[in-house]
């Protein structure tokens, strides 16, 4: 059996924007007795926590004072990524609607709190690579 990667933030780690954490008793339950490899693009990019949050503004990491962390975001997605690589990698548990961790749906740029259809950097870069990525509501039906 393979390892299963998984956003830190759902493993209860407080690397969150905000400084707290999405601790997720679903994804807590499933990856029980299985190896895991806690993953976080931003953190391991070189941004600080607590940090102002971000959004992808065309494509663009920026944060909300305007300032841009795109280069960050890309350290952070690479880095990440040679951590997998050489792995055996069954999936990618991952935070929904962060601009690094979303499958489906992102911010779309604005700050209002508006979503739109959408992948962060991170889950982009992993599904292009061809790994598995999940949300934790999609492991009810695996
Ligand atoms: S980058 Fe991903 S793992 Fe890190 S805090 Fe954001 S959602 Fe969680």
């Amino acid at each position: 059996m393979g390892k299963i990667a998984v956003s830190a933030c759902l493993l209860g780690e407080n690397c969150k924007y905000s400084g707290g954490n999405n601790k997720n008793d679903k994804v807590l339950e499933f990856i029980k007795n299985k190896e895991v490899i806690p993953v976080c693009p931003e953190v391991a990019g070189g941004l600080p926590t607590p940090r102002v949050p971000v959004e992808l503004v065309d494509g663009v990491a920026i944060n909300r004072d305007g300032i841009n962390v795109d280069k960050e975001f890309h350290l952070g997605v690479e880095r990440m990524l040679n951590k997998l690589s050489g792995e055996d990698i069954d999936m990618v548990i991952l935070q929904p609607r962060s601009p690094s961790c979303g499958t489906k749906q992102i911010y779309d740029g604005t700050f209002t709190g508006t979503l739109k259809p959408g992948q962060g950097m991170f889950a982009k870069a992993l599904m292009e690579k061809g790994y598995k990525v999940v949300e934790p509501d999609e492991l009810d039906n695996l």
